[in-house]
């Protein structure tokens, strides 16, 4: 009732830029500044780690998931949106997000057909604590855009870890060993998913989520998050 209530409120505020904040209107999901100054990934883009080749720092390692792809850099006004979107109870921050994802999705995919899409989970204690998982919302808006089938909790994660951000880039990959599962695993045999992320630093997350997909027999996993990070070797330096 009360989460009915707040979402009652919340509907009679007016409309804000998903990135920067400021009252925008309602016909729009930005605002006019933020649409010309927002971080966007442009140029040659590594397909592995989803940044431009100035900022790439993984040397196109291989994964389990064929290709990342993102529309945003974290920084500026992305950064800021999506902190609120995860921290401050802005959940309607999703449709601008997802939006953007999928045009990158159908700009960088074109030629994929995928099966269906999956979010990277949070444990049912974290979800609780937030009220939602900001990547199912990110997954369910471009489900809707894309007219791809999204099957919600399909992965989880079975216990809390340090932060991935808050690590060393040598400690990020042992931190999430056997950390994800696959809910049915027999619906992944011979299927293209999509896996859908909200912020990627070294892509590691995305990749042990893939490797679950992969042992029950995926036949090509792809990624997209809404923004990765500019250079991770450089900022644990
Ligand atoms: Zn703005
Ligand atoms: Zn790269």
């Amino acid at each position: 009732m009360i989460e009915a209530l707040r979402v009652f409120v919340y509907s009679l505020l007016p409309k804000r830029c998903a990135y920067c904040g400021r009252v925008i209107p309602s016909n729009r999901l930005m605002c006019y500044d933020c649409e010309k100054k927002l971080p966007r990934v442009t140029g040659t883009v590594c397909v592995k780690c989803g940044r431009g080749k100035e900022y790439c720092s993984c040397k196109g390692v291989e994964k389990y998931f064929i290709s990342l792809v993102a529309p945003f850099y974290f920084d500026g006004n992305v950064r800021k949106g999506i902190h609120a979107f995860k921290f401050r109870r802005s959940p309607d921050n999703a449709e601008a997000y997802s939006f953007e994802m999928a045009r990158t999705i159908k700009e960088r995919f074109g030629d994929a057909e995928f099966d269906f899409i999956v979010a990277v989970p949070m444990t049912d204690k974290s979800k609780k604590s937030r009220g939602y998982n900001q990547c199912s919302l990110l997954a369910e808006g471009i489900s809707k855009k894309l007219g791809i089938e999204y099957k919600p909790d399909f992965l989880v994660k079975l216990y809390e870890t340090e932060k991935q951000h808050g690590l060393p880039y040598y400690l990020r990959k042992g931190n999430l060993t056997g950390v994800f599962d696959v809910s049915e695993p027999s619906y992944v045999k011979d299927k293209t998913v999509l896996i859908c992320d909200d912020v990627s630093t070294s892509g590691e997350t995305l990749n042990e989520c893939a490797k679950m997909l992969w042992l029950h027999g995926a036949k090509e996993i792809y990624c997209v998050a809404a923004a990765v990070t500019k250079s991770e070797r450089k900022k644990n330096k």
